[in-house]
């Protein structure tokens, strides 16, 4: 075999070099900090969700092992909005309580973080269940809500057609199969939220985003900073 030419060792040479730092851009850590946004935003006002509605129900994973995370992300279970978006998520759950439902949240604002270390630990090809941190989350602007409905009879949540989290088909909103009873509490959910300004994610069943997320900036705020910094609800109930 004849020995390359010099060029054609250069051009190796050049090849390998430019596809070592090709892998080395994809596996680059992700941004240390928030996204820089243009234009002006609303001043945040979050608020603990449980002070504006006592029916309301936690069930904060994240807080727990049990999420696909395997550990605690945040330091306690507590769930805030903005203040417009977690007004009307109390209408929700009044309409719904009609009906005989009460509202489980699993999740509400996200400091900015969190997104970040959900995206490191999420497979490609299930990236499109976590939010690029390059962009933010509607939960770091604390306008996304995750949650589900119990039984006010039985306090227990109820069936729907996948798991809250599950990176499968069946988190899809528009999902055919499970029962018809899960089916039809999914859409129950969805309707009233829908009726106070919340749209969902289609891949996921939980996830509703508030109508006015654009105007609130992405933030990284801990828990314990909302509450220091004084965007403690203040107690006042609709
Ligand atoms: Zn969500």
């Amino acid at each position: 075999m004849k020995e390359p030419s010099k060029l054609k060792r250069t051009s190796l040479v050049t090849t390998f070099l430019f596809c070592a730092l090709l892998s080395l851009a994809a596996s680059a850590k992700v941004q240390d900090t928030p996204p820089k946004e243009e234009g002006s935003f609303r001043s945040p006002e979050l608020v603990e969700l449980v002070k504006l509605d006592r029916m309301l129900r936690l069930d904060i994973r994240y807080a727990t092992k049990n999420s696909f995370v395997g550990r605690p992300v945040y330091p306690s279970a507590r769930a805030f909005l903005q203040r417009p978006a977690a007004e009307a998520l109390v209408r929700a759950s009044r309409t719904l309580r009609k009906q005989g439902f009460g509202l489980t949240v699993f999740d509400g604002y996200r400091p900015w973080h969190v997104t970040r270390l959900f995206w490191e630990l999420t497979p490609a090809d299930k990236k499109q269940f976590v939010a690029d941190p390059a962009r933010g989350s509607r939960h770091n602007r604390g306008c996304a809500v995750d949650l589900t409905l119990y039984d006010l009879r039985t306090r227990k949540q109820v069936s729907m057609p996948g798991e809250y989290d599950e990176m499968t088909e069946r988190s899809h909103i528009n999902y055919a199969g499970g029962t018809a009873e899960q089916r039809r509490l999914r859409d129950l959910l969805r309707a009233a939220m829908e009726a106070e300004g919340f749209a969902v994610y289609e891949p996921e069943w939980w996830h509703y985003d508030y109508k006015d997320w654009r105007l609130y900036p992405i933030l990284n705020l801990s828990f314990s900073e909302i509450v220091a910094g004084g965007m403690k609800a203040k107690g006042k109930r609709l």
